[in-house]
């Protein structure tokens, strides 16, 4: 191994698992050998070599004061990042790692969203006697926030992963080597999976960690008794101590939750209504940044939470959907209140930093400010329009005087703009401390001391060209005119000689430099200590913090979902008993924002409470089964809606699938996916569930993904009982609706031009009953396909619909060969009936021999390359053919289509 400063770097590296060692050398961090290139190609730093026991290294380093932005960019790069620091014995120098900075445990994160880091714990042996179910933590160590729950399955604990987003993963010891769940939560997260020592996750050592942390009582005081629970919230803070980031003070609370309180929302959901971020992976166009006027980034986070967690008891949402109504209502108010937010600052954040030792000066005074506000928030909220209403109710946690007082002590503590750095003093105002003010007092008086010299010296010598000054290479000087300069007495010496002037220093004044000094260095260390005192102090009340920053939070969602419902006109939803759905003028949330939007009725009750709805392609189908589910997510979030009454009986989850052909033409589905999704659907919805799916059994054969449909819906309907929205591009469906009792059909309207042909407008309104056509044909017009492929597609249409048979054409110079397919025998048969010899080629593109025939049935003259395409798109059989064979077909009959002459029309 090597020697020297890099063997010692080495040493330490391998002592840590982290990804990146930084080792404090003097002024600077740095990074050695392949570390040393890592870092570099990741922020751009340039190596240099290092000569380390014979041998040269690279090296990279930033310096002391500037490692927080490096450390940060890197571990959101997701490296684990150890740090070294540099201590002092005697004249020696040790190094000893102080901190390990991963994604969960960063505290100085550039993001305002919440930054989760999760712990997930399953039973050791599942065949066991054991508990079954999962144990799942979510601590956010950036605002202190602390979640704990259990949960039956795999299945809901990615659902919860997915929710909490987190960006740091511990897999207990039975989860770790459960590839499926891992994979299944990393790939819809961004999570680093960290394996923490599984000693944490032991069920005694952990429970022993949350009653360090949180009191004795607190497992039975919180109702808290699931131990896989307790085990994952132990392991947390563990990890949490493990890494020295020192903010365990801002873990006040630990936050047991039970899915019961919360509307279940799997994964797929979440994903497919696009709640925080599109299906193509954007912030921008989902619900969350199209509802979002928050002002502060705790009420952002809160939205978010509360957008990706609905409730699902009335007190709480009654209560929310008040205070949202008092507010909409009260616009003045609202801007005021708006205008008070906006001054402030992150307090769960601050308190965490303050806990871990890391806030400055400003950091106390954006606190002092911020508890400032509330005097005027509470006013507000009691002395008008919403003193009737739940809203001042939001303060009522907070300790008003404990918050007064703290905010006092802070003005005054700190001055009005105190210096970025803690330890050269400036920073307290004069009373705070007698200490402090003595020693500022012999300061200043030794400066005053000094200001008075000048004149003392030329009274007392009788000179008229005297000044005192002060420099870093002289220090404190007298400097007199040349003239005089001969004059001055000998205790004067002298140190330099200038153009006009010569400079001198003097015992008396060398004596009040050294105790300026003096003075300036005791300052500096009392004003750190007393500093660090207040900070203490401060950091004792990270409770108070969080209550304020939370009922801050919520007063800023509240004024966010009131402008949101006031400026686009959404009302407020009536909550009702399950088994009740009576949306009127009801608008998609998102679509109304780039759309002229056409507004639809939808009412779905006990007797009636499945439908299934038809229509074109295009013609708004998903649109208007999204918007019930966000309409109902909406009104359990305790938000107003869009349309114009809505009465919403609270469901206990909402449960979506969408298997429309793009999603797997994209590779983002599979038929296995779909089953997989849809089986979990029939598996979890409940009576009181509302179930929406998009297209079921699109990705396999036809017979086959009707079947399947029409197996779901029965089950649904039969044994499931719930409120659902099939969209079915199956006709055959439709049927459906005549044999199972609660079932209904919709369709989406479109207006034709009244002559069986295809060109139609639509009219985005939703009608009673099934469509009786399908309008493919339509798109292929419109997407562009050549007329004669578009008129011979209607022909073969207008045939299927009259005779359930189509024959195929094939063109040339000699006679027609045909062949007819019979729809219902599924083959070709001949003109006399019986089965075609020859006919469909391996992949059933082409039936005839094109070159055999001349004019065909029609007595078309088309070029038979034109003839040959029609017959491969007749014959090509969609719901068979995997995206990407088709999409290879597609591209090899639009070459031939270029090749032939294409006839005007
Ligand atoms: P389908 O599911 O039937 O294929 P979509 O629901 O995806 O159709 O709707 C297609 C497009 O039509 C949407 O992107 C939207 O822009 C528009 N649209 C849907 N419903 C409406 C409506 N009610 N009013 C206005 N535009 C709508």
């Amino acid at each position: 191994m090597s020697q020297g400063i890099v063997g010692q770097f080495h040493k330490l590296k391998a002592g840590s698992d982290a990804d990146l060692l930084a080792m404090q050398c003097g002024d600077f961090y740095e990074f050695f050998d392949d570390d040393a290139e890592c870092v570099a190609a990741e922020l751009d730093l340039t190596t240099s070599t290092k000569s380390s026991g014979g041998e040269s290294y690279p090296m990279a380093g930033v310096p002391v004061s500037e490692l927080t932005p490096y450390l940060t960019a890197l571990v959101e790069r997701g490296y684990t990042v150890a740090v070294a620091d540099q201590f002092e014995d005697g004249d020696d120098f040790y190094r000893e790692i102080t901190r390990r900075v991963t994604p969960g445990t960063l505290l100085e994160t550039t993001d305002s969203d919440a930054q989760y880091l999760a712990a997930v714990v399953a039973p050791s042996d599942r065949a066991a006697s054991e508990p079954s179910g999962y144990g799942l933590a979510f601590a956010d160590i950036t605002t202190g926030q602390f979640l704990v729950t259990e949960v039956d399955d795999a299945d809901s604990a990615v659902a919860e992963c997915y929710r909490f987003d987190p960006v740091e993963l511990l897999p207990g010891p039975a989860v770790r080597t459960d590839d499926e769940f891992l994979e299944a939560v990393t790939d819809r997260s961004d999570s680093e999976v960290t394996l923490h020592t599984t000693d944490a996750f032991a069920p005694g050592r952990a429970a022993h960690a949350v009653t360090e942390q949180f009191g004795d009582e607190t497992a039975d005081s919180i109702g808290l008794d699931s131990d896989l629970a307790v085990r994952a919230a132990g392991a947390i803070l563990a990890y949490v101590a493990e890494t020295g980031v020192g903010v365990r003070q801002s873990m006040t609370r630990l936050q047991p939750y039970t899915a019961d309180d919360h509307l279940t929302l799997d994964a797929t959901t979440q994903r497919n209504l696009e709640l925080v971020e599109t299906m193509g992976g954007d912030g921008e166009g989902s619900l969350l940044a199209t509802i979002d006027h928050t002002e502060t980034s705790p009420g952002r986070r809160l939205l978010r939470e509360w957008l990706t967690r609905p409730r699902r008891d009335r007190a709480t949402l009654d209560r929310r959907l008040d205070s949202v109504a008092a507010v909409a209502s009260a616009a003045l108010s609202r801007q005021r209140l708006q205008e008070t937010l906006d001054g402030a600052a992150d307090l769960e954040r601050l308190a965490s930093r303050v806990a871990s030792g890391s806030a400055g000066a400003n950091e106390l005074l954006s606190i002092r400010e911020t508890l400032g506000l509330l005097p005027d928030i509470a006013a507000e909220l009691t002395a008008g329009e919403l003193a009737d209403s739940p809203l001042p109710s939001v303060l009522d946690d907070i300790d008003r005087a404990a918050a007064a007082d703290l905010r006092e002590t802070l003005a005054d503590a700190i001055v009005d703009d105190p210096p970025g750095t803690v330890t050269q003093g400036e920073l307290f105002k004069r009373g705070y401390d007698d200490d402090l003010d003595e020693l500022i007092e012999r300061h200043e008086s030794a400066k005053a001391w000094i200001d008075g010299l000048a004149d003392r010296l030329k009274d007392e010598y009788d000179l008229t060209h005297v000044s005192v000054g002060r420099n870093k290479t002289d220090g404190y000087y007298v400097q007199v005119g040349q003239s005089e300069a001969d004059a001055v007495p000998d205790s004067f010496s002298h140190v330099k000689t200038l153009k006009n002037s010569k400079r001198f220093v003097i015992d008396e004044l060398a004596e009040r430099e050294r105790e300026i000094l003096r003075l300036e260095e005791q300052r500096g260390d009392l004003e750190y200590e007393l500093f660090e005192e207040l900070r203490e102090t401060v950091a004792t009340q990270s409770a108070l913090l969080q209550d304020v920053g939370r009922a801050i939070a919520e007063l800023d969602v509240y004024c966010s979902l009131a402008t949101h419902a006031a400026a686009n006109g959404w009302c407020r939803p009536t909550l009702a008993e399950p088994g009740e759905l009576d949306i009127e003028a009801g608008r998609h949330p998102v679509v109304e924002q780039t759309t002229e939007f056409v507004p639809n009725d939808l009412s779905l009750d006990r007797k009636r409470g499945f439908l299934l709805v038809t229509g074109p392609n295009m013609s708004g189908k998903s649109t208007y089964m999204r918007q019930a589910a966000l309409i109902t997510l909406l009104a359990q979030v305790g938000s107003f809606v869009p349309a114009d009454s809505a009465t919403v009986g609270v469901v206990d989850g909402i449960y979506t699938r969408v298997g429309a052909l793009d999603e797997l033409a994209q590779g983002r589905s599979t038929f296995m996916v779909e089953m997989q999704e849809l089986s979990n659907i029939l598996h979890s919805a409940t009576e009181e569930s509302l179930v929406i799916l998009d297209e079921v059994g699109r990705g396999t054969a036809t017979y086959d993904g009707i079947s399947i449909a029409w197996a779901a819906t029965e089950y649904i309907h039969n044994r499931i009982g719930c409120h659902c929205l099939i969209a079915t591009h199956y006709h055959e469906l439709t049927a459906l609706a005549s044999h199972l009792d609660r079932v209904g059909n919709v369709h989406v309207a479109v207006a034709d031009d009244g002559n069986g042909g295809d060109d139609i407008t639509f009219l985005r309104t939703v009608e009673e009953g099934a469509t009786d056509r399908s309008y493919g044909i339509h798109v292929a017009d419109l997407a562009g396909v050549p007329e004669p492929v578009v008129g011979r597609a209607r022909d073969v249409l207008d045939k299927l619909r009259s005779e359930k048979a189509v024959e195929a054409k094939g063109s040339g110079d000699s006679e027609p060969t045909q062949a007819v397919f019979d729809l219902s025998a599924g083959e070709f048969r001949s003109d006399d009936g019986t089965q075609a010899a020859s006919g469909v080629d391996d992949v059933g593109t082409n039936v005839v021999d094109a070159d055999s025939g001349a004019a065909n049935d029609t007595g078309s003259d088309r070029d038979p390359r034109i003839e040959s395409v029609l017959t491969a798109l007749q014959t090509t059989d969609i719901d068979e053919t995997p995206p990407v064979e088709l999409m290879a077909k597609v591209q090899q009959w639009q070459e031939q289509l270029t090749e032939s002459d294409l006839p005007e029309h």
